[in-house]
């Protein structure tokens, strides 16, 4: 990993794009976590045109665990949470661009709630090579309210349905509400985690140290394209 860039340093960054809904707003209580998929189309275009590197959810693993590198203007797309419309918008704007999306699911839900993700829907898109997932616990809980045998519970039962699912390990996990501590985080190591995702703002510097869950850049409803632009490339507006 170490070349002329790293050695100067100057580091390589990795906008973490956030999104939870792509598609018409159906909660307005909800609305600005609703992305129309126009605007989606439009972003993931912008993306392209400006020369990012849309990265897959095992390409990033890989940099972190083997220590090989990302190309500068790193992008890694990720929504929160399995909803339906990501199956419905989200996806087939994946498949005509050819950009990659990791999404989030809490595994006792997935399959449980008309809103959201069925098995059949995550099988699909994996198979499509275009979509990855990751844990986002069982049940969509605040880890830091639970005891620690209850937040272990969350994240080992998660990540054995995911590995159980897909017949591959998982290695990330996204934390519900961003809600961790000095007291969740080492029970994620502990439960077999190696890379962790928040809902701080940011950009993440590449090597990654992983002093804290990676950085996240927030993308809501009524954002400019340029509000956009921004927030991938300084991590906040
Ligand atoms: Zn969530």
């Amino acid at each position: 990993m170490w070349n002329l860039k790293t050695l100067f340093g100057k580091k390589y960054k990795l906008a973490v794009l956030m999104y939870h809904h792509v598609g018409p707003v159906t909660d307005e209580n909800e609305r600005k976590y609703f992305i129309s998929p126009d605007m989606f189309a439009r972003q993931v275009s912008l993306i392209k045109e400006k020369g990012f590197h849309a990265l897959t959810l095992e390409e990033v693993e890989e940099a972190f665990l083997h220590g090989t590198e990302i190309p500068d203007k790193s992008v890694l797309i990720t929504l929160d949470d399995g909803w339906l419309d990501n199956y419905e918008y989200a996806y087939p704007i994946a498949k005509e661009s050819g950009v990659p999306i990791t999404i989030f699911l809490s595994t006792a839900l997935t399959g449980c709630d008309p809103e959201l993700l069925s098995w059949e829907q995550v099988r699909e898109m994996r198979e499509s090579g275009l979509v990855s997932f990751a844990s986002h616990g069982a049940t969509h809980k605040r880890l830091r309210n639970l005891s620690d045998n209850d937040i272990t519970a969350e994240l080992t039962q998660s990540k054995q349905t995911l590995e159980e699912f897909f017949g591959k390990p998982v290695v990330s996990f996204c934390y519900p509400f961003g809600a961790v501590d000095s007291r969740v985080r080492p029970l994620v190591f502990k439960a077999g985690y190696k890379l962790d995702y928040g809902t701080r703002k940011g950009l993440n510097r590449w090597p990654w140290t992983q002093r804290k869950p990676l950085l996240r850049a927030h993308v809501f409803n009524d954002e400019s394209l340029e509000d956009f632009f921004r927030e991938l490339t300084r991590g906040r507006k």
